[in-house]
C-alpha cells in the first residue's frame, strides 16, 4: 500500500483547500465510501497535462484505487457540500448526495480546480438514495462535457471514470461507476440559497466574499461588491446560455442547484443536442411541461438569476425595499443584454459582421423556415458555408431560395472580404456535435459489451468540432 501511495504522491497533486474554511454548516467532512473492485475505464490525458498531473508512471489498477477514492492523494480533505435549490420550480434542501469533493488542486497556471468524485457513495445529504452512479450516465457526462469544452463553451471537465466492481439497482442492475469531475468551483446558485435560508447574514457575507475572492477578485474594489457579483454572474450566464443556443445544446435540468456561479456548464443529466430545429425540443423524460425546452433556456436563466438575487438582498442594501429595487433594476436588463448577445452570435453564424437593423428578421425567417422544413440545426448552418449549398434537395424550396437571395444581398454589405465572412461562420458553426445515437451507440458498446473503441473514436472526432476532415463524415448525419 505504501508503495502505491508513494507512486501517487509523485503525480503532481497540489492541494490548497479553502472551502473547508467556510462556516461548518456549508459542508460535511467525510471520505468516499470505498469501492469493492475499482477498474479504470478512461483517463483524460490531455486534461491531466493541463492540470499539471502526470499519471504515466502509475499502473492502471493503482489509478483505479485513487479515482475510486479508496486511496486518497496527500493533501486532500474530503467533503460533501451543502446546498439547496429550486428543482422544476420547487424549493428543496439538497447537498452532495452522491459526490465527494476531495480538495482544490492548484494547476500549473496557479488556477484552482475542485476535484470531485461523483458516484462515490452516501453522504449526510443522500436522503433515501444510494449515493452511487451507473457507468452509462458517468461516461455520458464525460463525453458531453468534453465535447462542450471543445466547442469553446465554459464547462466542468471530466478527468476519469472508474467502475466500482459493484452493481447498483436502477430499473435493472447496472455497473456502478465514479466520474472525476473538475470544476473551477462547485459554488452554485443553490449554495447561496442554502446560506440564505439559514438566516445567518455573517455566513452569507463570508460566502459572498469567498466567491468574489475565488472567481471575480476585481469586484472587491467596487462600492457594492455584492451588486457587482450579481451583475457579473448575470453576464457570465448570458454568455453561457448564448453558447448553448448557438450549438443547439439543451441542458435539460436547469434547476438552481445546477447553475454554477463560475459560468461553467455543470451537471450533465438528460442533456442533449438538438437535431431537427424545433425550439420546443425537450430531452428530459421528467420535464413534462417543457420548462427546460431549448427556447425556454434564456428565460429560465433569468428566473434562476432572480432566485440568486433574492439571496443577496440583505447584502445589496440595508433597507429591503431599496435592495429589491436595485436588484430588480439589474435583472431587468437581462432581456436587453441577452438579445444583444444572441443577435451578435446569430449574425456570426451567418457570416455577418457589423449588424444592421434588418438582421433580426433575416435570422428569424431562416429559423422559421428550418422549423417548418424540419431542417437539422447543425447541418443547415454548415451547408450555408458551402459553395454548392443549393444543390441539396432540401434547399430547392422557393421560400428558402428567397431567403438565400436576401442573405446573399446582405452579405455584400459586409465591409470585409467573403473569405473572412466564411471564416467567421466556420469558427462558430460546428461541423460535428455529439449526436444522440452516436453517444448511445458508444455507451451501449462500453456498458454492455465492454468495448470502448466506439467511445474513443467518438471522443477523438469531438475534440475538433470545427475542423473539416474525412473522419467526421460518419458522425454528421442526424
Ligand atoms: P442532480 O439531479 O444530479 O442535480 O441531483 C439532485 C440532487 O439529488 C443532488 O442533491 C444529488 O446529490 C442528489 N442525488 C442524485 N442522485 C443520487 C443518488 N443516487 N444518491 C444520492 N443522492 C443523489
Ligand atoms: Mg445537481
Amino acid at each position: 500500500m505504501s508503495k502505491i501511495i508513494s507512486e501517487i504522491s509523485k503525480t503532481g497533486w497540489r492541494f490548497n483547500n479553502s472551502y473547508v474554511r467556510l462556516p461548518e454548516m456549508m459542508f460535511s467532512r467525510l471520505n468516499p465510501v470505498p469501492s469493492k473492485a475499482p477498474k479504470l475505464i478512461i483517463l483524460n490525458e490531455i486534461l491531466s497535462e493541463e492540470l499539471g498531473l502526470n499519471f504515466s508512471d502509475v499502473k492502471d489498477d493503482h489509478l483505479a484505487l485513487m479515482f475510486a477514492g479508496n486511496l486518497l492523494p496527500q493533501g486532500s480533505e474530503c467533503i460533501a457540500q451543502a446546498y439547496a435549490g429550486h428543482q422544476f420550480g420547487y424549493f428543496t434542501i439538497l447537498g452532495d448526495g452522491r459526490a465527494i469533493m476531495i480538495g482544490e488542486h492548484v494547476a500549473k497556471n496557479n488556477k484552482k480546480f475542485d476535484i470531485q468524485f461523483k458516484g462515490s457513495g452516501q453522504t449526510p445529504y443522500s436522503r433515501d438514495a444510494d449515493g452511487r452512479a451507473a457507468l452509462g450516465p458517468m461516461l455520458r457526462e464525460y463525453i458531453i462535457s468534453e465535447a462542450i469544452h471543445s466547442l469553446g463553451i465554459p464547462t466542468t471537465r471530466s478527468l476519469a471514470v472508474v467502475t466500482t466492481g459493484e452493481s447498483i439497482i436502477r430499473e435493472t442492475f447496472l455497473p456502478g461507476a465514479i466520474l472525476t469531475r473538475v470544476a473551477s468551483s462547485h459554488i452554485r446558485v443553490g449554495t447561496f440559497q442554502y446560506a440564505a435560508i439559514k438566516g445567518d447574514i455573517n455566513s452569507l457575507k463570508t460566502l459572498v466574499n469567498y466567491t468574489i475572492d475565488r472567481h471575480y477578485p476585481n469586484l472587491k474594489n467596487l462600492n457594492n461588491p455584492t451588486l457587482g457579483l450579481l451583475n457579473t454572474v448575470m453576464e457570465k450566464q448570458i454568455e453561457l446560455v448564448t453558447h448553448w443556443m448557438r450549438v443547439g445544446f439543451i441542458h435539460g435540468v436547469m434547476n438552481t442547484d445546477n447553475m454554477a456561479i463560475s459560468g461553467e456548464t455543470i451537471d450533465y443529466g438528460p442533456c442533449a443536442f438538438m437535431d431537427t430545429y424545433n425550439p420546443e425540443t425537450v430531452f428530459s423524460s421528467i420535464d413534462h411541461n417543457g420548462r427546460y425546452a431549448y427556447f425556454n433556456q434564456p428565460g429560465i436563466t433569468k428566473w434562476n438569476l432572480l432566485r440568486f438575487a433574492e439571496t443577496l438582498l440583505p447584502l445589496i442594501h440595508d433597507k429591503k425595499d431599496k435592495a429589491i429595487e436595485i436588484a430588480e433594476e439589474t435583472i431587468n436588463n437581462f432581456g436587453t443584454v441577452y438579445k444583444k448577445c444572441w443577435l451578435k452570435m446569430m449574425c456570426k453564424k451567418l457570416g455577418l459582421f457589423e449588424e444592421v437593423i434588418e438582421d433580426e428578421t433575416l435570422i428569424n425567417d431562416l429559423l422559421t423556415w428550418m422549423k417548418q422544413n424540419k431542417a437539422d440545426y447543425t447541418n443547415t448552418f454548415c451547408s450555408l458555408s458551402k459553395e454548392n449549398v443549393l444543390k441539396d434537395k432540401l434547399f430547392q424550396d422557393s421560400k428558402f431560395l428567397n431567403w438565400y437571395q436576401r442573405w446573399q444581398t446582405r452579405l455584400t454589405q459586409n465591409k470585409k472580404s467573403k473569405q473572412l465572412s466564411l471564416n467567421l461562420m466556420c469558427s462558430v458553426n460546428p461541423l460535428v456535435i455529439p449526436r444522440n445515437y452516436k453517444v448511445e451507440e458508444a455507451l451501449d458498446a462500453a456498458s454492455i459489451n465492454g468495448d470502448l473503441v466506439p467511445m474513443y473514436n467518438l471522443l477523438e472526432v469531438l475534440k475538433k468540432p470545427y475542423d473539416n476532415r474525412q473522419e467526421i463524415i460518419a458522425y454528421q448525419s442526424p
